[in-house]
């Protein structure tokens, strides 16, 4: 068996490498992962922190995932949709703060007016955010659910360029626990393939925690994220909702979840190296430097909320979603405090694009 050392140095790890790196027990050697996951980011993508300023602009979803606050069938909660001004207003907000890049993300709906809205915000974004700064624009990601593969193509072709569609586990029996019948594992996969074809940056990502997953799943998450040449990472811990329809009888605790969801950052760095992953507000949520635990991971993407804060709070959908009452200016300065805390910089006006991606593109030429 390798040393723990001669493991971290590896190039290429198996599903046992994996299972081992996010099964360590002591302190010692989970020090020596955090560590190796920083350098890694360090030597792969530099110093610099990348900001998706996310608007969380509608809770209107016609799904009902298990686990999600904001599914169709929980009632206790005031519906909403932020006007096209709105969102220009919290683009352009994040522009003058020098935010390099946005996130559109919502419930799922796929009629033709929501289709429109969106194609139409990402068009005016992109107008009116281009400056000698950000010749562009702003960079947008969306994460909008399942769509047709037309439907990606539209929202690609007004400007958007990167998307975020979580696969949740790529355990399909555990995919099935989380969702009704009506969503397949299958179609989600289908997604994340017209994602690809259609020219994005692809983002995926999994819950950790999940009632009944195991290490192997994860090791297995890892390895789907490494064999399908995924761009982005976003990932967080599961946690539960008063309203979700999840036995948590044998949940983890927040004591065993931390740690793992930390070291789920740190190994997908090691074994994806040059994607961009995101220090999610799921960490947050469970510890106030949760942000800052998943940088010194190996993270290189925070998601400053930009949501306006009248409706922050009906845009739960977990329990203790942090800073539901804190404005966007608030969430600016306290990041950058945060970000420097711990030796990164913050890369301002810049799109930070997925070095993966670049790579891979010039691997097709
Ligand atoms: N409707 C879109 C975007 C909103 S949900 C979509 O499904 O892609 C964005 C992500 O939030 C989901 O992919 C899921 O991984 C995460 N999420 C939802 N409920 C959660 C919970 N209870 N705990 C942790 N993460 C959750």
């Amino acid at each position: 068996m390798h040393t723990l050392e001669n493991l971290l140095r590896k190039n290429s790890f198996s599903k046992n490498d994996i299972v081992r790196l996010l099964t360590l027990d002591s302190d010692t050697e989970r020090a020596l992962l955090q560590k190796a996951a920083y350098a890694a980011a360090t030597d792969y993508l530099g110093t610099n922190i990348y900001y998706r300023g996310i608007i969380e602009f509608s809770n209107i979803c016609t799904l009902n995932c298990y686990y999600c606050g904001i599914r169709r069938e929980n009632s206790n909660l005031k519906r909403y949709c932020l006007s096209n001004d709105k969102i220009i207003n919290c683009t352009s907000w994040a522009t003058g703060c020098g935010y390099g890049s946005c996130v559109l993300q919502s419930g799922e709906r796929r009629d033709k007016h929501f289709i429109s809205f969106v194609e139409k915000c990402i068009t005016d974004i992109k107008n009116a955010t281009k400056s000698n700064l950000l010749p562009d624009g702003l960079g947008i990601t969306l994460s909008v659910g399942e769509q047709s593969r037309e439907t990606y193509q539209r929202f690609y072709n007004a400007g958007a360029h990167r998307y975020l569609l979580r696969i949740e586990t790529t355990n399909p029996n555990l995919f099935s626990s989380l969702h009704p019948d009506e969503q397949s594992y299958t179609d989600r996969l289908k997604c994340l393939t017209f994602l690809r074809e259609v020219g994005y940056q692809v983002g995926t990502g999994v819950m950790i925690g999940i009632p009944g997953q195991t290490v192997e799943d994860l090791a297995d998450d890892i390895l789907f994220f490494h064999d399908h040449d995924i761009d982005m990472i976003g990932m967080g811990p599961y946690l539960p909702h008063p309203e979700a329809i999840i036995d948590t009888t044998n949940a983890m605790s927040d004591k065993e979840l931390l740690p793992l969801a930390l070291s789920m950052i740190a190994v997908c760095r090691l074994v994806l190296k040059d994607v961009n992953i995101a220090a999610t507000t799921a960490l947050q949520a469970m510890v106030p430097d949760g942000r800052e635990q998943g940088i010194l991971h190996g993270a290189n993407v925070v998601m400053p909320n930009l949501t306006p804060t009248d409706v922050r709070g009906s845009y739960q959908l977990y329990d203790g979603k942090p800073c539901i009452n804190e404005g966007r200016e608030e969430c600016r300065t306290c990041l950058e405090h945060r970000i420097e805390s711990v030796g990164r910089t913050i890369g301002w006006n810049l799109w930070g694009d997925s070095p993966h991606f670049a790579h891979r593109m010039n691997q097709r030429k």
